[in-house]
Order: C-alpha cells, then sequence, then structure tokens
C-alpha cells in the first residue's frame, strides 16, 4: 500500500510572519495520521516551519536546492544546509525551474542524485507542454525526461523517489486534467518505471499528480489508481488546504 502523499508547493508567497501566522492556523486541521502532508515554502522559511510544526506529522520540503555540498555558487543552497535544518523532502525539476530559470534533464538528474546522497527524499517534476499534448508526443516526452532523471539511480532508491506528473497547461491556469488524462499518464509512468527497473520498484514509488489541485477535485485524482497524492500550488497558500488534505470526507 503507497501512502498519499500531499505536498503544497507555496512557491515564492508568504512572508515569514505571513508564513507563521498561516501554519498556526492550518496545523492542527492538515495533521493527518494517514495522508503524509509536505509544507513547502520558500528558503527564508524553512526553519521556521520546521519549528512550527514539530510534534505534528506534518513534514516540511524545499522548492529547489542546488547539485553541489558547498562552494562559490552565489545564491544558492545546498541539500547539507536543508538537512541540517530537519528539510526532509525536496521538490525537483519543477516546470517554473526549467522554464523560467533554464534547469535542464541534466540538472534534474544531478539533484536527484545529490537529493539522495543526503537522504532528502526527491519529488521529480515531469510534465508536457499544451503543444506536445497536441502533438500526441506526452508519453514520449516524459519517458526522456524521467529516463534522465533516474540515470543512476539504484532500484533501492528508485523505490523511494517520489514522481509528479504536472502537464504544464494545467499549472496556476485553472484548467485541470480530467482524472481520466491524468491517471492515464501515471499509469505509463508507473510502466516506465517498471520498464526501466522492475515491477517491485513501481509499485512501490509514488506518483503525484499536480496542476490546478482544489479541495473540489482532489478526491477524483487521489482515489484513481496510479493516483498517490498531488502537488498543490494555489490551493496549498489559503484556507482551501485544509478542505483538501481532508479531501472525501
Ligand atoms: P497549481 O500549481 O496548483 O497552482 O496549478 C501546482 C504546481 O505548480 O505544483
Amino acid at each position: 500500500m503507497r501512502k498519499t502523499l500531499i505536498a503544497g508547493n507555496w512557491k515564492m508567497n508568504k512572508t515569514p510572519k505571513e508564513a507563521i501566522e498561516y501554519i498556526q492556523l492550518i496545523k492542527n486541521q492538515v495533521d493527518r495520521e494517514d495522508v503524509e502532508v509536505v509544507l513547502c515554502p520558500p528558503y527564508l522559511v524553512l526553519q521556521l516551519a520546521v519549528e512550527e510544526t514539530r510534534g505534528t506529522h506534518i513534514k516540511i520540503g524545499a522548492q529547489n536546492m542546488y547539485y553541489e555540498d558547498k562552494g562559490a555558487y552565489t545564491g544558492e543552497i545546498s541539500p547539507m544546509m536543508l538537512k541540517e535544518i530537519g528539510v526532509d523532502y525536496i521538490i525537483i525539476g519543477h516546470s517554473e525551474r526549467r522554464s523560467i530559470f533554464k534547469e535542464t534533464n541534466e540538472m534534474v538528474n544531478r539533484k536527484l542524485l545529490k537529493a539522495i546522497e543526503h537522504q532528502l527524499t526527491p519529488i521529480v517534476c515531469v510534465g508536457e507542454s499544451l503543444k506536445q499534448r497536441q502533438e500526441k508526443v506526452t508519453i514520449d516526452y516524459i519517458r526522456m525526461q524521467i529516463k534522465i532523471a533516474f540515470k543512476g539511480v539504484s532500484e533501492a532508491e528508485a523505490k523511494k523517489t517520489i514522481v509528479a506528473y504536472e502537464p504544464l497547461w494545467a499549472i496556476g491556469t485553472g484548467k485541470y486534467a480530467s482524472k481520466e488524462q491524468a491517471e492515464e499518464v501515471c499509469g505509463a509512468i508507473r510502466k516506465l518505471i517498471a520498464d526501466l527497473y522492475n515491477d517491485d520498484v513501481s509499485q512501490q514509488v509514488r506518483i503525484l499528480y499536480g496542476g490546478s489541485v482544489t479541495s473540489k477535485n482532489a478526491n477524483d485524482f487521489f482515489t484513481q489508481k496510479n493516483i498517490d497524492g498531488g502537488i498543490i500550488g494555489g490551493s496549498s497558500i489559503n484556507e482551501d488546504f485544509i478542505s483538501l488534505v481532508n479531501y472525501g470526507h
């Protein structure tokens, strides 16, 4: 049985003061033992978030990191730093990192290997553009993204890696994939993991859907056979997150 995971990707939202107020407001209501709830606030808020959620089941993740331990990389944050302050998860290769900050598949691979080295649980994002969907190359494109991302990742580590399917056309647009579309791609990703590794690995890997998930559609996605939770952007920075985490109730 794969445990459902719901990760709130706050993106570049909330100052430290706003973040603390928000976490205090929601924490008791999103603290579920049967669902892994992960908050991914901006770097500046990570340590406060770790402290503020202590004693709950809520975990903290970062939205990005660099793939070196330390050195002359102005403006970057290393996995060692994240680990030391109590961060457990790391989002890698979000489409905004790829498109705005020009992250390549090779960089995603290096980050994944580095996250594993430092025992951060990676959430690797993949997804196609609207054009690619229209050209019917969605699965081919995602296969390529995953193949490169997982290069050099052992079977044991692959099992613990989380994949997030986030179609670019659904992120922040309010235009979410149908549950059938999301399930189709997540199922294809699971099959691809089975081809790269084996059935055992593919049955253990958690695959999330992300893109305009709200409390209204969460239950539809999270009850699909191959969807094990979601990455939530817009609905993770307001009170909709409470109902969303309590989906199905
Ligand atoms: P959204 O963002 O929920 O606002 O569409 C999802 C994401 O970017 O992870």
